[in-house]
Formats: C-alpha cells, sequence, structure tokens
C-alpha cells in the first residue's frame, strides 16, 4: 500500500481545472446592452389565422399577414372530386375554399415571408 504514487495533491489538480471566472465589470452610467437571443419560430404557433409573432429580419414585433396558396391538400381534392365525377368546374372548389388552402405567414413591415403552414 503506497500512496506516494500520485504527488499532486487535490487543491492542486483544483485549482488547475477551474480558473477564476473574469470579474463582472458593470460600467456606471452606460447604457446596458443585452443581447437578443436568436429568434425561433416555432411551427406549432402559426396555424391559419395571423400569429403574433418577431420577424426575425427587422425584429419587430409584429402580427403576421396571411396569404392562402393551392397546397397538396387542394390539388388532392381537386383530383379526388375530378374522379368521382366532378369535371365541370366542381373540382375547383378547393381552390376557392379557405379551409383547403396552405397559409403564408408574412411580415407587415418587411414583407418577409416567415412560415408557410401546410394542411398536409
Ligand atoms: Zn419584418
Amino acid at each position: 500500500m503506497n500512496t506516494d504514487k500520485y504527488p499532486i495533491s487535490d487543491t492542486t489538480r483544483m485549482a488547475a481545472t477551474y480558473p477564476q471566472p473574469p470579474p463582472y465589470a458593470q460600467p456606471h452610467g452606460a447604457a446596458v446592452v443585452t443581447s437578443v437571443p436568436a429568434v425561433v419560430v416555432v411551427g406549432s404557433n402559426f396555424a391559419d389565422t395571423p400569429a403574433v409573432t418577431v420577424c426575425p429580419v427587422c425584429h419587430q414585433n409584429i402580427t403576421t399577414r396571411t396569404e392562402r396558396s393551392a397546397g397538396l391538400l387542394t390539388w388532392l381534392l381537386c383530383g379526388g372530386l375530378a374522379i368521382v365525377g366532378c369535371i365541370a368546374g366542381c373540382c375547383l372548389i378547393p381552390f376557392c375554399v379557405d379551409a383547403c388552402q396552405d397559409v403564408n405567414h408574412y411580415c407587415p413591415n418587411c414583407n418577409h415571408h416567415i412560415y408557410k403552414h401546410k394542411r398536409l
């Protein structure tokens, strides 16, 4: 049982692995600039109605402007209606129904496309 194999004491090892953090300098009178964390666009917030979010481009608190566009569900319904015999213009009904179309969310300030809510 020889314990002299490890000459470095525990306190020496602690000082080597944990350097002292730099002191927090708080300048007096200067404006404290807090860094804005990266904006994460969460898809679950966006549905078929305008959503409140922060624009990743202009960093403004905005309520998105929504626009409808034909998506996969629209075309599938159109094809399905055509197959069952609705070929006299009725198969175009999904293109007029908002609930059948995808929803694009845009920033009203800078017009940036933020999110596309897909039905399928
Ligand atoms: Zn914007």
